[in-house]
């Protein structure tokens, strides 16, 4: 039997909390993988040190060894860094600095996000139901170039500087994984930029369009970003995939994240073109939240982000789809019965804390 290497990165805050959910729900569907239609390979699981916990032990938010072992692995889960105790330190010591460093080193740029309403979480939604009702959006986000990379960059006397930089290159594979994606979807790719006012964004637009050509089945329409925030709300089923740039993607996907009830709720997958033994992109997975300090240590948050991303990597990075299903299928079945976290709970309603949202997840991947 295959054994594929899974590199876990707990984090910070709320990042193990979540994460060790994460983990068990894969041990459970590992152990379960007998009702799957495909055969599970075993999977061999490894943890490090990431952000501050790594720079607390190291000095660094992440080695060079944890960068290898990563690189080394068939895919890598990770929890969430950051945190107040670093906040005071200079930029390139702060945690962040880990999730750049990841991202570069394995060449993940290309970060999907998707966003969907679950049925018994409408009412969790702070908008109303008939406007949130059937949104399906994947977010597919540049995350290796752009504002965020760009040089020069830093402190000039009383100015400082950031520098938004897209290659034809950088703009064209993003594009790809777009319209590639958008093909098994609704075929419908919103590129989302600001081309009335930034270079970078006029370059985006034109390449996006030049890749259109080869994908004419696929419907594209260009928006500009502050049209986009506001659309997300106003109308959220109006759009199937949008592609845009690293900066645009970080704020209009936490917007998104909403229409879905709580930002712990949302799963992620950062691919390349790095393949893994699967022959499947070696991807790093993670909920979109952050590390939450405001409630860590408190066994408040919510896992089923984490837990998402568990299904996310099975399916991308191990081709294991049935096994994917069956942990959204255990996740939509908890939230049915009205099991809530703090973060979902309506007035009134009982909360479920993070371990005990976890092993109901589990309950039902046996059950299903
Ligand atoms: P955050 O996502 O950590 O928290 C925003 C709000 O959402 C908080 O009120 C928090 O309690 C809530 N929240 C987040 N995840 C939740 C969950 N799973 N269950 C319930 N509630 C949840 O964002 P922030 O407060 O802006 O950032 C906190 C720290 O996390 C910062 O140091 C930031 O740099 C870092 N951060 C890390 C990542 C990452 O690791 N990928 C992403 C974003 C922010």
């Amino acid at each position: 039997m295959t054994t594929f290497n899974i590199l876990t990165l707990p984090g910070d805050g709320i990042g193990p909390e979540v994460l060790a959910e994460a983990v068990l729900t894969l041990k459970q569907i590992a152990s379960v993988g007998a009702y799957c239609n495909t055969p599970l390979p075993e999977f061999h699981i490894e943890e490090a040190l990431v952000g501050g916990a790594a720079l607390e032990t190291t000095g660094v938010p992440i080695t060079g060894k944890t960068l290898d072992n990563a690189r080394k692995s068939d895919a890598v889960l990770l929890g969430a860094v950051g945190g107040p105790a670093w906040d005071k330190l200079p930029h390139d010591k702060r945690p962040e600095q880990a999730l750049l460093k990841l991202r570069s080193t394995l060449g993940l740029y290309a970060n999907l996000r998707p966003v969907r309403i679950s049925g018994p979480l409408l009412a969790a939604s702070p908008l109303k139901r008939e406007v949130v009702q059937g949104t399906d959006i994947l977010v597919v986000r540049e995350l290796t170039g752009g504002i965020y990379f760009g040089e020069p960059r830093g402190r000039q006397g009383d100015r400082a500087v950031n520098t938004e930089v897209y290659s034809v290159t950088e703009v064209e594979r993003i594009a790809y994984r777009a319209f590639e994606v958008a093909l098994t979807r609704q075929k419908k790719v919103t590129s989302v930029d600001k081309a009335n006012v930034l270079e970078s964004s006029i370059l985006w637009r034109e390449v996006v369009s030049q890749v259109h050509k080869e994908f004419p089945e696929v419907e594209l329409s260009h928006m500009y970003v502050d049209n986009c925030a506001m659309q997300l709300v106003r109308n959220p089923r109006q759009f199937d995939v949008i592609v845009t740039n690293n900066l645009f993607g970080d704020i209009l996907s936490d917007e998104a994240s909403m229409l879905a009830g709580s930002i712990g709720m949302l799963p992620s997958a950062s691919i390349g073109g790095v393949k893994n033994r699967a022959g499947k992109p070696a991807g790093l997975y993670e909920p979109i939240h952050g590390s939450a300090p405001d409630i860590a240590g408190q066994g408040r948050a919510n896992p089923l982000g984490a837990i998402l991303s568990v299904a996310m990597m099975l399916e991308l990075s191990f081709g294991l789809s049935e096994a994917a299903r069956r942990v959204e299928r255990a996740v939509e079945a908890v939230l049915e019965k009205g099991t809530r976290t703090a973060d979902l709970a309506q007035a009134g309603e009982k909360v479920t804390g993070t371990h005990e949202m976890g092993e109901k997840v589990r309950v039902e991947l046996e059950r299903l």
